[in-house]
């Protein structure tokens, strides 16, 4: 550490399945990582992977510590002596990181870094999520927010709610929330509420969201934006709006937080944040639920393709990107209410079926060996 003491950290990689391709999946910096919590996210990895149908199985990995509490420094050495440890487990056609909570592109390019200088020459593909000078994609950044917009689009058409005008609120504002809350401010929609881990505040006429974004970039929070008042962040929840957006961690919504829930749309941004008793509440209320691993998939259709265009050494524009992105999305939403409404099952039921159906007919074609 900064001041000369030796510091031991636990991190972890775990791959659940390389059934459909090489393993992919983020790595997550945050205090509350667990070997349970990244044996759940790695699952998840391979079902989403496997419901917009990119090539790739499930993989997730974590270190469990305070980003927010260390300097660049220590996160530099931290992430390269990580890197070190699950070298041998990771590589292009093996298993793909990426980011995920509290780690970015500057968190990828030390990954990158280290396995090139360690393997002895340039391996981009290595990892996804990087600066666009070492091999990175256009619209990645934005790829999980865009890409929840899109399915949240997608659902509004499907329940004949008009997106120009719809209220939304937002449970986290890293970087899907954000973005999402962006695309949807610049489709028309209200954001009338927003919170982070430091608070939450409210304006019942709309956010300026942009504005929002520029502040949080500065100071790091949402607190004290002007124009806005402040209220519980347990209360966004319970708001009268037509979208919630849970783009933060896992269980935020349980037993105890769901029933005051009014929102018609969920949109699970965040991986895993409905428990499955929230899920059988919200479920009972009609509310209709838009799946985290179909819902925030952009992410990783974008690291798909920046992967494709590291390995071609060819790298497409930006319009290019969103038109294919879109199209992965759209398609993806379309399958799952399809088996939603021809087989009556809630639409995380469908999404599994389909994410699960994908990898048992690679699993049996393949067959079991040795
Ligand atoms: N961490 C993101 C997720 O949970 C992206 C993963 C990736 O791009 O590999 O989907």
């Amino acid at each position: 550490m900064d001041d000369g003491h030796i510091h031991r950290f636990e991190g972890y990689r775990v791959q659940h399945s390389s059934v459909r391709g090489p393993a992919k999946g983020g790595i997550r910096f945050h205090p509350q990582v667990s070997l349970d919590e990244v044996k759940a996210l790695a699952t998840w990895m391979t079902w989403k992977c496997a419901v917009v149908n990119i090539p790739f199985g499930g993989a997730k990995g974590g270190i469990t510590c305070d980003p927010k509490h260390m300097s660049q420094g220590e996160l530099e050495r931290m992430t390269r002596r990580y890197t070190s440890a699950i070298l041998p487990l990771i590589g292009p056609e093996r298993d793909i990181p990426a980011p995920d909570v509290y780690t970015n592109s500057q968190t990828m390019a030390w990954i990158m870094d280290t396995y090139s200088m360690t393997k002895g020459y340039p391996i981009p593909g290595v990892v996804t999520g990087k600066p666009i000078s070492l091999g990175g994609s256009l619209g990645r950044n934005e790829a999980t927010g865009r890409g929840v917009f899109y399915t949240i689009e997608c659902a509004c058409e499907h329940l004949h709610v008009p997106l120009k005008g719809a209220t939304v609120a937002v449970q986290g504002f890293g970087n899907a929330g954000s973005i999402a809350a962006q695309l949807l401010h610049e489709a028309g929609a209200k954001v009338i509420a927003v919170s982070d881990s430091t608070g939450c505040i409210y304006n019942r006429n709309g956010l300026n969201i942009p504005e929002l974004i520029h502040m949080k970039t500065l100071c790091g929070h949402v607190e004290r934006f002007p124009e806005s008042e402040e209220m519980a962040p347990a209360d966004l929840l319970a708001l009268d709006c037509d979208i919630l957006i849970p783009a933060a961690l896992e269980n935020t919504l349980h037993a105890e937080n769901a029933a005051p829930v009014r929102a018609r749309i969920i949109a699970e941004a965040a991986n895993g944040p409905l428990t499955p008793a929230a899920d059988r509440i919200l479920e009972k209320k009609g509310a209709f639920v838009i799946p985290d691993i179909l819902c925030n998939a952009g992410g990783v259709t974008v690291s798909y393709f920046e992967w494709v265009q590291d390995e071609q050494h060819l790298f497409w524009e930006a319009q290019d990107i969103y038109n294919r992105l879109e199209r992965v999305m759209k398609t993806a939403f379309r399958d799952v209410l399809k088996i939603h409404l021809e087989r009556n099952v809630p639409m995380r039921i469908a999404a599994n079926m389909l994410g699960i159906g994908r990898v048992a007919e690679a699993v049996q074609i393949r067959g079991i060996y040795p």
